[in-house]
């Protein structure tokens, strides 16, 4: 299904793209995660992926 609302596109991408990472074992958790859903550290770290970017570790 093609979006062609940028207003919508923008926001789906926003949280498709807006992962959080966490800084001990590295699971990636929603964006909205508060604490990792792996190892429940609160230490997490926002990503921010772009066009066209590969997957970092
Ligand atoms: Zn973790």
């Amino acid at each position: 299904m093609p979006l062609n609302d940028p207003e919508l596109m923008r926001i789906v991408m926003d949280r498709k793209l807006n992962k959080k990472i966490c800084r001990r074992c590295g699971a990636i958790n929603p964006y909205r995660a508060i604490k990792c859903r792996r190892c429940k550290s609160y230490d997490l770290r926002p990503r921010k992926l772009r066009f066209g970017g590969k997957k970092i570790k």
